[in-house]
């Protein structure tokens, strides 16, 4: 079905709008219509769950109140409110547009804002239509999704043509006021009634305005996401010791990912390759170090974009050499405590926590 043929859009628009007005979650960004506090949020909520981004969300604003404050931050504080949270382009992004706003004020303009690193075409309509009212659509993973079934969009709404089609459904459903509010209901609908499997049409605000419901097509719409089969790499990690310090790194600000975040030294194993020769070879190649391998730290697994990487960390001592920059842009040998604070990634948060505890009571 056509977006523009539908004829029904005044009263689904209308009963969307009165079922969020009555059973939104009360979410800490939805407080106000506040910009700075909206585009924070939205930043933060991008390739991230709700419950997962609430403590980081308001720890962040206690830390930098405003867009001004923000600007004034060190970026390594940005980071650190970050770590954990993932993406962290997003954070160096984040601090980068707050530069620019801060001078600009954050001003119902989508020229400044379409200017900014990091703002794509959906921060743009979410933050627009949040903060100003501004008729713009977003589309993000359950916007798509409840989008296609109400049209009963049987193409992959991700990719090509479905993609075009998905943000001119977006666009034509918008009321021309409410907005915002109107592109939170349609995502709050997907988040909590128009589930990926098994939604609750019983539920639903808008079941008798549904193209897939009506066709009993559902369980079919959108086609699955497909999703490639991970690379497995095997990685191995150095925490070379002096006495009680270790040393940690800071990859260089033109790395391809985790840019100015800290880590253990880390690379890939060859094929065949022993650990320990391979911790050895990596802490020399990274840091300038001559080490002896020793026991294992632990070993964590994660996933970056296609890859699934196994990294065991081994402890190592050093033997001579000292840390020369390069690899990294930076080495510090730190305690525990000098650690602990360190903006890190997830994966990395776990091997400095199992780090600072003593070698018989690490037990992940
Ligand atoms: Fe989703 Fe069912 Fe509502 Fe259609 S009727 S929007 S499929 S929950």
């Amino acid at each position: 079905m056509g977006v523009q043929s539908v004829m029904h859009l005044p009263s689904l628009r209308r009963a969307l709008l009165t079922w969020f007005d009555a059973h939104h979650r009360p979410l800490p960004w939805r407080a106000d219509r506040d910009p700075y506090r909206i585009w924070v949020s939205e930043v933060m909520l991008q390739q991230t769950t709700v419950a997962a981004v609430g403590p980081y969300f308001e720890r962040f604003l206690l830390a930098f109140p405003t867009v001004q404050a923000l600007a004034a931050a060190d970026e390594q504080d940005v980071l650190k409110l970050w770590s954990g949270l993932g993406y962290y382009r997003r954070a160096r992004h984040l601090h980068a547009a707050a530069k620019v706003l801060a001078e600009r004020g954050l001003v119902d303009d989508p020229a400044v804002w379409e200017a900014l690193p990091g703002v794509g075409r959906y921060i743009l309509g979410a933050v627009l239509s949040q903060a100003f009212d501004r008729r713009l659509p977003i589309v993000e993973a359950n916007s798509l999704r409840v989008l296609s079934r109400w049209f009963a969009y049987t193409g992959d709404p991700r990719a090509g043509e479905g993609k075009k089609w998905v943000w001119q459904a977006a666009e034509a459903v918008l009321p021309t006021k409410r907005a915002g509010d109107f592109n939170q209901a349609v995502m709050e609908l997907g988040a909590t009634v128009c589930k990926p499997t098994a939604p609750k049409c019983d539920d639903c605000p808008v079941a008798k305005w549904c193209e897939a419901r009506r066709l009993g097509k559902q369980a079919d719409i959108p086609p699955p996401a497909v999703r490639p089969t991970p690379t497995l790499v095997r990685e191995v990690g150095v925490a070379v010791r002096d006495g009680d310090r270790v040393l940690w790194c800071r990859r260089r600000p033109d790395a391809k990912r985790w840019q100015n975040m800290w880590e253990l030294p880390h690379a890939e194993v060859r094929p065949g390759e022993p650990l320990e020769a391979a911790a050895v070879r990596v802490a020399a190649k990274l840091t300038g170090l001559r080490v002896t391998a020793g026991r294992e730290v632990a070993t964590v697994k994660h996933g970056v974009t296609r890859w699934s990487i196994t990294l065991t960390v081994l402890e190592a001592e050093r033997a001579g050499g000292e840390f020369i920059p390069g690899e990294y842009a930076a080495g510090e040998w730190l305690t525990a405590e000098g650690w602990a604070s360190l903006p890190v990634s997830s994966p990395q948060r776990k091997l400095a926590d199992r780090l600072a505890k003593p070698p018989e009571r690490r037990l992940f």
